[in-house]
């Protein structure tokens, strides 16, 4: 440990911005397991620095299950400087500001501009995307690097002494590192924590995920004006509320509906799902329902977090975790594939400050510390609006309210 916190004290501007170009002086060949977001962002951030990529991906064909994703300035900052900006540019919407409203009239109760303050103040936009086109900007990116992905490899086995990995195929892959992102379900976190895995835990949250043609929205008076300008909105009520912005160069209304849930997703009934998500909202802004109505299909999520683990990186220093597959989160600070973006950026850092082969168990350490009270703190703070959006009317909720009030007074909507 004392070689890993001197080795991130030296190292700890170079962690803080990778707009750098430093290449690697150890070379290593990384096999990363998952072609997600976080997986391929990794691969991009590796392979920036010289080293040789191989992400293998369980699926047929390499794609995003969704609609929209936010991308916070920690997030797209590092894409920027990763060189994603021509392949992101037409994909993605650039929201002018984050409104939250009142469950039961839309009334203003909370807002932040975002344009042209988060350029100014972070240094880097904040975009909504298509999760699809997200990916597919990471995927071209990736290949333009030389990154080969190989589809259809489901990882089974690591060994992670050699360190190599068994596809269900049989075929044995071996490398000098094995990166794993392959989700909350992952296999690797098994193999990472010396047999007893220790699973991302249901939150007692629940989110329907639609999408509305933004068409059918810009023909209705009452509710274009939500397309006016790109914005986010959000509204927030006793155990709900609903995220929304366009995406697809706006041609698509973007929504999240939370709520709570504590029943077994076993027991959800997919066929019942748009029913369901329609019946909890009644009684909402009768805008916001009217939106509501026009969704035709909808599929229900569990949220779940991840729980504080011993280790991310095996002993043998040979094999690590990441992304979701890490430390998973409930989305209510927009930040799960963000910290899967900042986990390749920090693991790519660290591995271009060694000198030799000997000190990857202490950049790998470096990584974990660092890392771990990063997203530990953002699984925590996404809990935490958990709570805060969804108080029930009456003393929290007015005193919520009053503190967010600052920020709306003195702005007309
Ligand atoms: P995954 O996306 O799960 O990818 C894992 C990949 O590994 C998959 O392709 C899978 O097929 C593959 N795989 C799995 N097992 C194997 C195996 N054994 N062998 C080979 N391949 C394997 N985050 C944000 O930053 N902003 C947001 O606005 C946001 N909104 C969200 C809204 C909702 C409703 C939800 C549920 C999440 C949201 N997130 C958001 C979180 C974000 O979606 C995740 O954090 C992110 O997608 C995780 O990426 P990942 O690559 O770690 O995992």
């Amino acid at each position: 440990p004392t070689r890993s916190l001197q080795f991130l004290r030296n190292s700890s501007s170079e962690y803080n911005n990778d707009a750098c170009s430093l290449q690697a002086k150890v070379r290593l060949r990384i096999i990363v397991v998952g072609a997600g977001l976080g997986g391929l962002a990794c691969a991009i951030a590796l392979a920036r620095r010289g080293h040789t990529i191989t992400v293998l991906e369980q699926a047929n064909q390499l794609g995003e299950v969704g609609a929209g994703i936010q991308i916070p300035p920690n997030s797209s900052r590092l894409l920027h400087s990763w060189g994603l900006q021509p392949f992101l540019k037409s994909a993605v919407v650039e929201p002018d500001g984050m409104t939250f409203r009142r469950w039961l009239d839309g009334k203003v109760i909370g807002y932040t501009k975002l344009v042209p303050q988060f350029r100014e103040n972070f240094h880097a936009p904040y975009y909504v995307i298509h999760r699809a086109h997200f990916h597919d900007a990471l995927y071209r990116k990736a290949l333009e690097l030389g990154v080969q992905v190989k589809v259809a490899s489901r990882v089974e086995k690591y060994d992670i002494e050699a360190p190599s990995v068994e596809l269900a195929s049989g075929d044995i892959l071996k490398a000098d590192l094995i990166v794993a992102a392959d989700g909350v379900k992952s296999v690797a976190r098994k193999f990472v924590l010396g047999g007893n895995d220790i699973p991302p835990e249901r939150t007692g949250f629940a989110a329907y995920r639609a999408t509305v043609d933004a068409a059918k929205i810009k023909d209705d008076p009452e509710i274009s004006w939500l397309l006016e300008k790109p914005s986010v909105n959000i509204w927030i009520g006793e155990d709900r509320h609903v995220m929304t912005y366009t995406i697809a160069a706006g041609e698509s209304f973007n929504m999240v509906l939370s709520h709570v849930d504590t029943s077994d997703p076993a027991t959800w009934k997919p066929e019942k799902a748009l029913k369901d998500m329609q019946d909890y909202f009644t009684g909402w802004d009768p805008r916001l329902t009217k939106i509501i109505a026009m969704i035709d299909k909808t599929i229900k999520w569990p949220l779940l977090s991840g729980k504080s683990l011993p280790r991310w990186v095996t002993p043998s220093s040979k094999v690590l975790i990441m992304g979701d597959a890490a430390h998973a989160m409930v989305p209510y600070m927009s930040q799960g594939a963000a910290m899967a973006v900042e986990d390749g950026a920090a693991l790519a850092t660290v591995l271009s400050l060694i000198d030799t082969a000997e000190d990857i168990p202490a950049a790998l350490m470096a990584f974990e510390t660092v890392r771990m009270k990063r997203s530990g703190q953002m699984q925590a703070a996404s809990l935490l609006n958990g709570k805060l959006w969804h108080f029930p009317d009456g003393p929290e909720q007015i005193l919520r309210d009053e503190s967010m009030k600052a920020e709306v007074e003195g702005r007309s909507f």
